[in-house]
């Protein structure tokens, strides 16, 4: 039986953050003022391990989940990641994918996809070194990112999608200029609004760049149309170049809510499960494991929780009636 929240929507898609570690510090995600030197990441004992994470998978699975990316923090810094992608791997009918800000792609893209892996998605700012290094804040390349991006297709890791975070003021003026180069190269671009998760980069709705506005930037330029989505429940709206040149993508999850549709859970790398990407509190998953509980008693607490779920955070956003703290994006991967 299909298992379904207070809202009518079923659980589809598990986010898996498979460490809150990162080489990167992107000012929007882990600001260097808050995850510096000192901070205390988790340590080994705390996080999942890679059986623990293969065995909710295949709970969840039973339960409906067809779709499982693999997160962060970045996940390849997480050792022996690969090995991870091999277990998840068996299970059936499942999409594999994961979200990497690529760097380490050049050295992983093949183990990747021997391991299993589908496909992936990179994040990519802007091609301007000094928009790039001035986001990610520890001076990493353009052209190491696109390295990466290569090497996974080259590896069969396609289609490659890449997702660019649009904060006004920083790089809109890298709109264009992004649209372009990857429309060339066939992967497919995805804007996401600059969203207000977490409580440390302080977030202001002036730095939102709409998805509306975005349109209209590359339209002028270069026509584009909407399409149908792939899917219900499709987190990126999709738009084609009238001339049939590709596709871009726009995640308009500030301007446009689309939790009516979301079908998405989340789980921390310390085993937290987290219903919506602004949760404030998630239901611990590792200690229920470490406690000895069954299979069976596992997917009751699946079901439990999946069923109360009423979460809309986005469409009641201007209520503002969320009490912080929220959850880090550097936790729950996005
Ligand atoms: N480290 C990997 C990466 O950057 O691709 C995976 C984790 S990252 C948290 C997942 C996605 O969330 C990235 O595409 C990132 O750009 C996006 N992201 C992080 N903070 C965001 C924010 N405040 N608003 C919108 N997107 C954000
Ligand atoms: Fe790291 Fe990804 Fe967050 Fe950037 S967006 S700090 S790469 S986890
Ligand atoms: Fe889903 Fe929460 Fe985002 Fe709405 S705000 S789309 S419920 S994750």
């Amino acid at each position: 039986m299909t298992l379904t929240d207070t809202l009518n929507r079923p659980l589809r898609d598990l986010r898996i953050s498979v460490t809150d570690r990162c080489n990167f510090r992107c000012v929007y995600c882990m600001p260097k003022e808050v995850f510096g030197p000192d901070y205390q990441f988790l340590n080994r004992s705390q996080i999942l391990t890679f059986e623990e994470i293969t065995r909710l998978a295949r709970n969840f699975a039973s339960h409906g989940v067809r779709k499982i990316r693999l997160t962060g923090g970045e996940p390849l810094v997480r050792k022996d990641f690969p090995e991870l992608l091999a277990m998840l791997a068996e299970i059936p009918d499942l999409d594999l994918t994961m979200t990497t800000n690529g760097a380490l792609l050049p050295k992983f893209a093949q183990a990747l996809k021997n391991a299993g892996l589908k496909r992936v998605t990179v994040s990519l700012d802007s091609l301007d070194n000094d928009i790039f290094k001035s986001m990610n804040d520890v001076d990493f390349p353009v052209e190491k990112v696109i390295e990466g991006m290569d090497a996974a297709a080259a590896a069969g890791l396609t289609p490659i999608k890449v997702n660019m975070v649009v904060k006004r003021g920083v790089n809109e003026s890298s709109i264009l200029p992004m649209a372009r180069f990857f429309r060339e190269k066939g992967y497919i671009l995805r804007f996401i609004e600059y969203m207000d998760v977490g409580s440390t980069n302080g977030w202001r709705m002036d730095d939102v760049v709409s998805a509306r506005e975005i349109v209209q930037i590359i339209n002028q330029e270069m026509p584009l149309e909407p399409i149908d989505p792939n899917y219900r429940g499709e987190v990126a709206e999709r738009w084609r170049y009238k001339d049939g040149g590709g596709e871009v993508g726009m995640i308009a999850s500030v301007t446009q809510a689309f939790c009516r549709d979301c079908n998405r859970a989340r789980l921390s790398a310390e085993g937290k499960l987290y219903t919506c990407l602004f949760a404030n509190k998630g239901h611990d998953f590792r200690d229920l494991i470490r406690s000895g509980a069954s299979d069976e008693e596992i997917s009751q607490v699946i079901a439990n929780v999946w069923g109360k779920r009423a979460d809309r955070y986005s469409e009641i956003r201007s209520e503002n009636s969320i009490p912080l703290p929220k959850v880090e994006m550097s936790h729950i991967g996005g």
